[in-house]
C-alpha cells in the first residue's frame, strides 16, 4: 500500500465514520434500513473497489434482505415531506366538532389528508362512522384547495441523505424504488435543504470524489450510467 492508497482508505474510514453517526438516517425498520444501505455502498466502492457493473450484485450479496433490501433501502431515501404518524394504519381521534366539548374524540375510521396551505404540509384526520358528513365534507374542501393550486409543495423532512454520501443515478432510482416519485424543488440532497426544527450537523460539503476501480479523476458521472462514485469530504 502506497502513500497515495493509504490516504485513500483513511478518508474512506472517515466517510464510513460519519455515516455511521449522522443522526439523518432512519431508524432501520421494515420498509429499509437506508444507513446499511450506505454503509455497504461505502465498503464496496471503496474499499473492496467493486468495478461498476458488479456493486449491485455484491451489494445484494451483502445486504440482509437481497435485492428486496436494496430497493427498501432506496424508497425509504426518497426525499420528500410525510407526516410522522404516515405509516398507522388506523386512526386517531375523531376530530369532528362538537357542541359540549371541542371535538368527538372517538377512533376514527375513515381517513382523511389535511394539508396546511401555508407550507403545504400534511397530515391524517381520522373521522368516526357517526362523522362520516364531516369527513366528506373536509375532503371537498381539500380537493378544491389542492385543485386551486393555492396548497405550496411541502418541504422535504425524510430521505435524500444518500445522495450526501454518493453520487449515483438518484432520481431515476428514486422512480424505480417508489414509482409516481417526484424531485423536490429544493433538490434531492438533504444536506442542500433549509434546516427545519430538526438539529441537523452541518454537512461536510464533498471536494473530491473517489472513483471506483482504475477510474481518473476528469472521467465525469455522466447521470445516465448506473455507475456509482463515493463522495469524500475534507479531511
Ligand atoms: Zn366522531
Amino acid at each position: 500500500m502506497d502513500g497515495r492508497d493509504l490516504r485513500r482508505t483513511l478518508d474512506i474510514h472517515a466517510v464510513l465514520a460519519r455515516a455511521y453517526a449522522d443522526p439523518r438516517f432512519p431508524a432501520p425498520s421494515a420498509t429499509g434500513d437506508v444507513r446499511m444501505f450506505i454503509v455497504n455502498a461505502i465498503w464496496v466502492a471503496g474499499i473492496e473497489r467493486v468495478p461498476d457493473g458488479g456493486w449491485y450484485t455484491r451489494m445484494c450479496e451483502l445486504l440482509p434482505r437481497g435485492s428486496d433490501g436494496f430497493w427498501r433501502a432506496v424508497a425509504e431515501d426518497a426525499p420528500r415531506f410525510e407526516p410522522d404518524d404516515v405509516k398507522r394504519t388506523w386512526g386517531g381521534p375523531c376530530p369532528a366538532p362538537m357542541v359540549r366539548r371541542a371535538a368527538c374524540g372517538k377512533p376514527g375510521k375513515i381517513r382523511v389528508r389535511v394539508a396546511d396551505p401555508a407550507d403545504g404540509t400534511w397530515h391524517y384526520d381520522w373521522y368516526c362512522r357517526k362523522h362520516e358528513e364531516a369527513a366528506t365534507a373536509e375532503m371537498t374542501r381539500q380537493q378544491t384547495l389542492r385543485a386551486t393550486g393555492v396548497i405550496p409543495e411541502p418541504m422535504p423532512n425524510r430521505g435524500g441523505v444518500g445522495p450526501s454520501y454518493l453520487s449515483w443515478s438518484w432520481p431515476e432510482q428514486y422512480v424505480r424504488a417508489r414509482p409516481g416519485w417526484e424531485p423536490p424543488s429544493v433538490g434531492i440532497c438533504a444536506d442542500d435543504w433549509p434546516v427545519m426544527e430538526r438539529v441537523t450537523p452541518a454537512p461536510r460539503k464533498p471536494s473530491l470524489v473517489a472513483l471506483p476501480g482504475e477510474g481518473q479523476p476528469g472521467d465525469g458521472y455522466s447521470g445516465e450510467s448506473p455507475s456509482l462514485r463515493l463522495i469524500i469530504g475534507d479531511v
